[in-house]
This record gives structure tokens, C-alpha cells and sequence, in this order.
């Protein structure tokens, strides 16, 4: 095992790693955000991280007191950059003055029994407690939620600091070359090549975690409707479809009540578009308050709204629509200091247990919203799951 091994094995370690970053640099191109400045800041840590790998490829041309101060410092402020990078990705908190007392510690122990009171054992133990500690860091904020990423990146985590155990049990118990690091032995040669390969573990578990993390806020935003921030109707059809199904199991039906503003053109005839679209806003508002925790409330046209409430009855959807529409009624709306008073018509219904047709429950839904509408508009009417014809909800509940 002669020395080039551990310098030709540094070089491709820190080449690997300063191609890794900038790869991950090319891959920044979402919109900006958390995870964005998260991926920046991986990339940058690898770059540190090769300039570390760098001064070990170079011992030839560096005195040994340059290549311990030099390389130690660009490893452990890699590994404090990439521990923030990670945490920030995750929304963690990011404990950064915490992680900069443990670079502080670690260099200074580092450089302390490497050159002022010389001891080559408690120097490695003296890193590895600071290389340990980040790892903890990265723990603590990867087993805050549960992902296929997320598991990938633990098991990283758990090598590292295997690998990290290792060597310092091979120091202390094992028969090891105590001159450093760059010394030609099979414990050292088994570190360089392990550790140089970390940056590429963890750059790709780095990137699925990043990619996983990107995937959900799409699929969260593909389901919002933009201009109230409710559900958009693709994400009201998946829950209608979900609470129809455990309707079935639970024996309890899922009310719907489709509610569609008054005179919503004349809104914005008299006041503008800008004023119209704060309204719905507003009247958003004014439904979710009497909705309970278990409510899905979506936008399935431009003042067309659908709450779904679960395990309810028929008595109970048109309640509830009656309470909606007293409120709608009752709440005047003031927006840029006009005062506006919305009405909505609203049409109730129920889904039967067997049903598995949303578009059906909808579309009877929507004939007792056309006869609220008819019978001039502010009021709500049912319509019962045989779709027998549409009763009004005064006549109803009287
Ligand atoms: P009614 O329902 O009582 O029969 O009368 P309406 O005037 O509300 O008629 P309808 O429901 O057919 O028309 C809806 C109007 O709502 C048309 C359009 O001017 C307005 N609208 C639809 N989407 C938006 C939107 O996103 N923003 C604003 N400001 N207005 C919208
Ligand atoms: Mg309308
Ligand atoms: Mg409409």
C-alpha cells in the first residue's frame, strides 16, 4: 500500500466531489425557495468538501502543519454547510450556531493535538466526536417525518458514522499506524476510500430527498385553486372519491351541498373584476367558518363551490346549508371600503352507501341548485339519493 494510493485516491475523491457540486449547481433551476437555497448550499459544501480531498491529494507540496490545518478546516466546514443544507430542506430548524461551535471545537481540538500538544489518537477522537455530532444534526431532522428518501439518507448517516466508530476503535484497540492519515496503512487506505465515497451516497440521497420534497409541493399545488386557496376540482374529486368509499364502510353517507354565488356577474359589473375576485375570497371565508375539521370545501367553477361533508344525513347536509346561506346572507362583505351583500343559492344532496359515481351525486346536486335558482335564488334545496325530484329545504325541515 504505498502513498500514492491514499494521494491518487484523495484526487478522485476531491474531482468526485467538485463534479458532484456541479452537477447539483446545474440542477438548480426550480423557482426559488427553501429547497432551492438547501440544493445551493449542498453544492457548495461539496466544493469545500473537494478542496479537502484536495490538500491530502497534495501532501508532496504541503507541509504536514498546512495540510492538517488546511484540510481539517475545509472538511469541517463542509460538513457544517452540508448539516444546514439539509436541515433547511427539511423546513428543520437550523441550529446554526450549533453547528458552528462543533466546527469551532473540532478545529481547535483538531489543531491542538496536532500541533501544539502532539497526540494522533485523541487528534482522530477529537474530529470524530465533531464529525459524530453533525451526523446527529442530520438525524435528529431526518427522523422527524417518515419518506423513502428520508430512510435512504438515515442509512448514509449510519455508515458514516460507522465508518467514523471504526477508525477510531481500530486507533485505540486495533494495531494502527499512529502518524496520521496520510500514512501508507490498510486501516487508513480503507477510510480515504470509504469516506471518498460518502460525498457520492450522500450527494445522491441529497438529490431524492430534494426531488421527493419537489413532488409533493407540485402535487399539492396541482390540487389548489389559486385564487381562494381551496381545493381546485381534481383535489375535490380525489376526496369525494376517498369519503364515498369509507362512506361504504362506515354505513355513514357523505353529504354534498354545490353553492353558487347570486348575481355574481352584476358584482362585477358594478364594482370591477379586482373587487369580485376579493369577494369570493370573502365568501370562502364566510363558509369554511361553518365548516368543522372533517369538511372539504373545494372551487369547481368560477363562483361554483362544493363542501363535502362526511359521515352525515340528508337532515344534517341541508342544516348546514341553511347555515351556510343564513351566514352568506348575514355577512356583508367589505372589500377596498365598498360594502357588498352576496346571496347563494345552494343545492344539497347526499351520496347513497353503493354510489360510487361523484359526477352523478354532482349532477343531482346541481338540478336542486337550478331549482333554488329558479324558485328565486338565497334559499337551498334537496335533492334525496334516488334522485326522486328536488323539495325545497323551508318545506323540508319544516
Ligand atoms: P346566478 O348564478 O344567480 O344565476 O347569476 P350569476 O350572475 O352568478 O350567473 P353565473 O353563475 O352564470 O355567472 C357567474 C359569473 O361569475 C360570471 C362571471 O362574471 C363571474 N365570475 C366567474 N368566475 C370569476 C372569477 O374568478 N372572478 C370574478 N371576479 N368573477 C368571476
Ligand atoms: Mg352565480
Ligand atoms: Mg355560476
Amino acid at each position: 500500500m504505498g502513498p500514492m494510493h491514499i494521494e491518487t485516491l484523495s484526487l478522485i475523491s476531491a474531482l468526485q466531489s467538485l463534479a458532484l457540486a456541479a452537477m447539483m449547481w446545474a440542477g438548480t433551476r426550480s423557482r426559488p425557495g427553501r429547497a432551492h437555497t438547501g440544493l445551493l448550499l449542498r453544492a457548495a459544501a461539496l466544493a469545500v468538501e473537494s478542496l479537502g480531498w484536495g490538500a491530502l491529494a497534495l501532501q508532496a507540496w504541503l507541509s504536514p502543519a498546512q495540510m492538517l490545518l488546511g484540510g481539517n478546516a475545509f472538511n469541517l466546514i463542509a460538513q457544517g454547510m452540508g448539516v444546514i443544507a439539509l436541515r433547511m430542506l427539511l423546513g428543520e430548524p437550523l441550529r446554526w450556531r450549533l453547528v458552528v461551535a462543533i466546527g469551532v471545537l473540532g478545529y481547535l481540538g483538531v489543531a491542538w493535538f496536532g500541533l501544539i500538544d502532539p497526540d494522533y489518537r485523541s487528534r482522530v477522537l477529537w474530529g470524530s466526536v465533531a464529525i459524530i455530532a453533525n451526523i446527529l444534526l442530520q438525524v435528529q431532522a431526518l427522523v422527524a417525518g417518515r419518506s423513502r428518501a428520508r430512510t435512504v439518507l438515515l442509512v448514509t448517516c449510519t455508515m458514516s458514522a460507522l465508518l467514523v466508530i471504526w477508525r477510531c476503535g481500530q486507533l485505540w484497540l486495533g494495531s494502527s499506524v499512529l502518524g496520521g492519515l496520510t500514512e501508507p496503512s490498510a486501516i487508513n487506505y480503507f477510510y480515504i476510500l470509504f469516506a471518498g465515497m460518502q460525498p457520492l451516497f450522500a450527494s445522491v440521497a441529497f438529490l431524492l430527498l430534494y426531488n421527493e420534497i419537489l413532488q409533493r409541493e407540485l402535487h399539492l399545488l396541482a390540487r389548489l385553486d389559486p385564487l381562494t386557496g381551496v381545493n381546485n376540482r381534481l383535489a375535490l374529486t380525489e376526496a369525494a372519491g376517498r369519503l364515498m368509499r369509507g362512506a361504504g364502510r362506515r354505513g355513514k353517507p357523505v353529504g354534498v351541498l354545490l353553492l353558487d354565488a347570486d348575481h355574481f356577474k352584476s358584482v362585477n359589473d358594478r364594482f370591477g373584476h379586482a373587487v369580485g375576485d376579493k369577494a369570493l375570497r370573502e365568501l370562502v371565508s364566510n363558509i369554511r367558518a361553518k365548516l368543522r375539521a372533517n369538511d372539504v370545501i373545494g372551487r369547481i367553477g368560477g363562483e361554483e363551490f362544493v363542501v363535502l361533508v362526511p359521515d352525515t344525513t340528508l337532515q344534517d347536509a341541508l342544516a348546514l346549508g341553511e347555515r351556510i346561506r343564513a351566514t352568506v346572507e348575514c355577512t356583508p362583505l367589505l372589500v377596498d371600503g365598498q360594502t357588498l351583500q352576496l346571496t347563494t343559492s345552494i343545492g344539497a344532496t347526499v351520496a347513497a352507501l353503493d354510489e360510487g359515481d361523484f359526477a352523478a351525486v354532482l349532477r343531482r346536486a346541481d338540478a336542486a341548485l337550478y331549482a333554488a335558482k329558479r324558485a328565486g335564488r338565497n334559499q337551498v334545496v334537496v335533492a334525496s339519493d334516488n334522485g326522486s325530484g328536488c323539495e325545497s329545504g323551508a318545506m323540508l325541515s319544516a
